[in-house]
């Protein structure tokens, strides 16, 4: 299927001005309603905001994890909406969902991607920054997928939200382990630390980090999609100009 939608690009009239297989627009004529689904299929997502209900998660001065988590869950799923994907939150409000079910729900639903929003605590109220966990064991595609967005999303992370990067990092956590596809948890900053916790209170910062991991979940797609090589998000500079003329590598 990939190979005829690859081949299709090729053959597109020069006219058309959008260069993503994924985008395409059918080249025989096709109901208006069907050409609908067509556009629709962009993947679908799981996002997991942490903890809820009595699970406060970490906490600290009244700034809950569990609440952080959520709200910036809702603002994720809209700025992925926004770019077409489809969105299934484990929870949409305050309310305990074990690590099974959200698994499940993952799993049952076959997403195309996992992604589990938390906040940080320390004893030391100095440790800040932000990072993103995947799994590295287990079949070698999904750990090498799951790293890949994990360094996508980290990238604009740091780009968004101006904090120290704590890494890319192997986390043996129970959602991002046990769900089938990639799967990622990110850490959006230290409840724990003073000056990032003024920030979480703002949901200006929210705004950014849910910003940044649509973002980089996008980035992560396209680059997969586009090029069918691995490209490391680390790099942005060297990433290529999407026009017209850009050709698939294999
Ligand atoms: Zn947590």
């Amino acid at each position: 299927m990939k190979i005829f939608f690859l081949f299709s690009a090729l053959l597109m009239p020069l006219f058309t001005s959008c260069s993503q297989a994924s985008r395409l627009e059918p080249t025989v004529s096709v109901p208006k309603k069907e050409q609908t689904q067509v556009k629709a299929e962009k993947q679908l997502i799981v996002i997991d905001p942490g903890h809820g209900g009595n699970d406060l998660g970490t906490h600290s001065h009244s700034v809950e994890e569990k609440t952080l988590a959520l709200r910036t869950a809702i603002l994720t799923k809209k700025y992925l909406n926004e770019k077409g994907y489809r969105v299934i939150l484990t929870r949409g409000r305050d309310v305990f969902i074990s690590l099974k079910k959200r698994v499940a729900i993952a799993n049952d639903t076959h997403s195309q991607l996992f992604v589990s929003i938390h906040y940080n605590g320390h004893k030391n109220p100095e440790a800040k920054g932000v990072e993103v966990f995947f799994y590295e064991k287990g079949r070698d595609s999904r750990a090498k997928r799951s790293k890949q967005v994990a360094e996508c999303v980290l990238s604009r992370l740091v780009a968004r939200t101006r904090s120290v990067s704590r890494g890319v990092k192997h986390g043996n956590f129970h959602v991002i382990r046990e769900t089938n596809m990639p799967a990622i948890l990110v850490e959006g900053g230290f409840v724990t630390h003073p000056h990032e916790r003024s920030l979480l209170k703002d949901n200006k910062y929210l705004d950014q980090v849910a910003r940044a991991v649509a973002e980089g979940v996008n980035r992560f797609f396209e680059t997969t999609q586009q090029t069918n090589i691995t490209r490391s998000c680390n790099n942005e500079e060297k990433r290529p100009r999407r026009d017209s003329n850009a050709r698939p590598v294999a």
